[in-house]
């Protein structure tokens, strides 16, 4: 669309805002004049005004550049020239905050231009002003008004127009007062299998704040990934830790993500000793050898491990934390426990090769079912390191295994007979066996 400037703007809008980025804000803020114009890109699709660049001095205008990530900011079909203003005093912004509360009402033209003398005549048209109370009253602040305030200008009557101004904090500095933000930045993780589980995992120890993550899977995102997958069709072809690590640097660009291409099993001379440098090792990888092979590893170097995977037909969840102390035993030692106790072989039922499309087992599980254990497992990795690290008691969780519900068929044996969706189940694991190669530390390695 054309660039071509316009001092008035259409009147019949009632849900127009306005966008003051951070940069835009400082300009006006710091600007050595009291009164001057901006520019403003406005996107019909969303009725919505972008401060573009500010009169910072007389006649010299400065642009307020917009970050490319912010897309839908640098849409734009026309420009229009606006006015802001430095108020002395609070008092516009007092009567913001009263029409604030009383939609649809104005201000008399005249009766705005009393109080705020130097405001722009729109004539027949409308004009925009954006007023800034640097030295707004804390009491004014409190009851909701802020230091920025729109104003819609016309000769029958004054509106405000909603200002949204991007804040100083962003991100996970939110969270700063409510979650050790720090401590986990600082922490590593290694997460083994970027599949539907892991990728969901991936993204919720992002969320979660967790600063370095290690991501190891040797396979490619392949059409029929995408169905389940936090990844789209933009990723297929590329390697899966690969395109999760380009995902991450958008989305939590504060997070080091590190993309191994490797197999846990075959590469495992490349796994040992990175599985040094990590607090902790989720597994999301399908069958029996990687989960056995991270359960033994881990357990050598003295960290814990969270295996995820779904059972049944994608009918249960299952979570297992193995945590390298006397308390507890291995994955091996937790599966000879349920074996001896007459439960389903949950390892064998590994093999089936989940949601590979291959042709000896259809696709079963459901996308959102295997995003819910991802993110259940992330949860449990994060609580654990909270716990053991941070001493945070608010993490405990309530035993090592969990089963969950996601449309239990209700034909198994305990403590896979759950009944009901969502249901969570957790029990503890037994302590380790005497004669197990992976728990005793005289055995070989
Ligand atoms: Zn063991």
């Amino acid at each position: 669309m054309t660039q071509k400037a316009q001092t008035t703007m259409p009147t019949d809008r009632t849900d127009a805002f306005i966008v003051l980025t951070r940069e835009g804000a400082k300009l006006i803020a710091d600007s050595t004049i009291t009164a001057g114009g901006i520019n403003l890109r406005y996107a019909s699709v969303s009725d919505t005004y972008i401060v573009h660049s500010i009169e910072k001095a007389r006649n010299t205008w400065i642009q307020a550049d917009i970050l490319r990530k912010f897309t839908a900011l640098r849409w734009n079909d026309t420009s229009h020239v606006g006015q802001w203003m430095n108020l002395a005093s609070s008092d516009l912004h007092l009567h913001h905050l009263q029409l604030l509360r009383r939609p649809g009402t104005a201000i008399p033209y005249e009766a705005f231009r009393a109080m705020v003398p130097g405001v722009r005549d729109p004539s027949t048209g409308l004009g925009l002003l954006i007023s800034y109370a640097s030295d707004l009253d804390p009491q004014l602040r409190g009851a909701g008004a802020s230091e920025f305030a729109g104003w819609l200008i016309e000769r029958d009557g004054v509106r405000l127009v909603q200002i949204a101004v991007e804040p100083a904090i962003l991100g996970l500095d939110h969270l700063r007062d409510h979650w050790p933000v720090d401590l986990l930045a600082s922490t590593s993780i290694m997460l083994v299998g970027c599949g539907s589980i892991g990728g969901a995992a991936a993204q919720a120890l992002a969320a979660y704040g967790i600063g370095n993550m290690h991501l190891v899977d040797p396979d490619r995102f392949l059409w029929h990934n995408t169905v389940r997958h936090v990844l789209g069709p933009e990723s297929v072809s590329r390697h899966k830790v690969d395109a999760l690590k380009s995902r991450h640097q958008q989305r939590w660009p504060q997070q080091n993500v590190t993309a191994h291409r490797l197999d846990v099993v075959d590469d495992v001379h490349h796994i040992r000793p990175l599985i040094d440098t990590v607090d902790i090792v989720p597994c999301t990888a399908d069958g029996i050898a990687p989960r056995r092979v991270v359960s033994h590893l881990a357990r050598r170097a003295g960290k814990p491990a969270v295996l995820a995977c779904v059972l049944d037909h994608g009918s249960l969840g299952e979570i297992l934390r193995l945590r390298p102390t006397p308390r507890y035993g291995c994955l091996l030692c937790s599966r000879q426990y349920l074996a001896n106790l007459g439960a389903i072989d949950t390892e064998a039922d590994q093999e089936l090769d989940y949601g590979t499309g291959h042709t000896h087992q259809p696709m079963t599980a459901i996308p959102p079912d295997l995003h819910l254990i991802g993110t259940l497992t992330a949860k449990v990795a994060v609580a654990t390191i909270l716990e053991s690290r941070h001493g945070d008691h608010t993490q405990r969780l309530p035993g090592e295994h969990a089963i969950i519900g996601l449309h239990p068929a209700n034909n198994l044996t305990a403590p896979f007979d759950l009944t009901h969706t969502t249901d969570i189940h957790w029990a503890t694991i037994p302590p380790p066996r005497s004669a197990c190669p992976t728990c005793n530390p005289t055995s070989l390695k």
